[in-house]
């Protein structure tokens, strides 16, 4: 079954996919495992501040708000960080430059949540726990889709349900483009929606990315043009798995530099 993620390995390089899916589809990168404890500590984020915010006051300043959302953040960070380090499975500079980037990251979203708590509170003369679900609307989070009839497999970062609408939420750590979302980004998200379309009969017309870097939720529109283009690229996927037919890509020598399959890869250039 395809995972959703492998979408974006598709078009970073559908050899590079090909390969993980072919030799090691059960290794354990170093990416991979990175990208748990991404998630571990976004969630433990949401949870405390979730919580924290119950304890801001009508008069407090933007600082205060700050403060209470943030205070608990970077020892958490530590705590997680140390579990990790411990349990050794990850090269600890990989570690500890992933937690001091989740920290700062995390410090700039607490920074924009106080501003927008502040203007909040200022116009309802409401207490933190009577706006919480302004804030956090009800939602699942890493929540497991799969279809046998789509053939795919994925885990959403974050469902919000509002009114009974579902809004797939997928959160990204890189830098995003000027405007919108990456087309890998705008793919996922539709096939998030695909899924819980054909698994939880809700159509989805919106989801949503995250980049984390600037702070920024940005819409994605599931119109046919990228329904169709989903589509498409499961079906070239499906076939290069199921026979070994690799398409036609460009090889660009910096990405081979970086890959690890460079030493196995007939396409990688020799100087690689
Ligand atoms: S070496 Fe280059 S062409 Fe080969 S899988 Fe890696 S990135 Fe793709």
């Amino acid at each position: 079954m395809i995972r959703v993620s492998s979408i974006s390995e598709f078009i970073y390089c559908p050899a590079k996919m090909y390969l993980k899916h072919t030799k090691d589809d059960n290794a354990q990168t170093q990416e991979m495992i990175a990208g748990k404890i991404t998630q571990e500590i976004r969630r433990s984020y949401e949870e405390i501040t979730k919580r924290n915010m119950w304890n801001i006051k009508e008069n407090i300043d933007v600082d205060g708000i700050f403060n209470i959302l943030f205070d608990e953040v970077p020892q958490f960070i530590e705590n997680i960080s140390n579990k990790h380090s411990r349990a050794n499975k990850i090269d600890f500079e990989i570690l500890n430059d992933l937690c001091n980037n989740l920290e700062e990251d995390l410090r700039l979203q607490s920074q924009l949540m106080a501003l927008k708590i502040k203007g909040v509170l200022n116009n309802t003369n409401k207490r933190g726990i009577e706006i919480s679900e302004l804030f956090f609307p009800q939602s699942l989070l890493e929540f497991p889709l799969e279809s046998e009839e789509l053939n795919l497999r994925g885990i959403i970062d974050k469902v919000d349900i509002i009114n009974g609408i579902y809004y797939p939420i997928e959160t990204k750590t890189g830098i995003p483009p000027g405007n919108g979302v990456w087309l890998a980004d705008a793919l996922q998200i539709a096939a998030y929606a695909a899924l819980i379309d054909y698994e939880l009969n809700k159509e989805v017309l919106v989801g949503f990315v995250d980049y984390n870097k600037i702070a920024e939720r940005r819409p994605v529109v599931i119109n046919s043009i990228l329904h169709n283009k989903l589509f498409e690229m499961l079906d070239s996927i499906n076939e290069m798995l199921e026979k070994g037919k690799i398409p036609e890509f460009k090889i660009y020598k910096n990405k081979c530099k970086k890959c690890e399959y460079n030493e196995i890869c007939d396409y990688a250039p020799k100087y690689a």
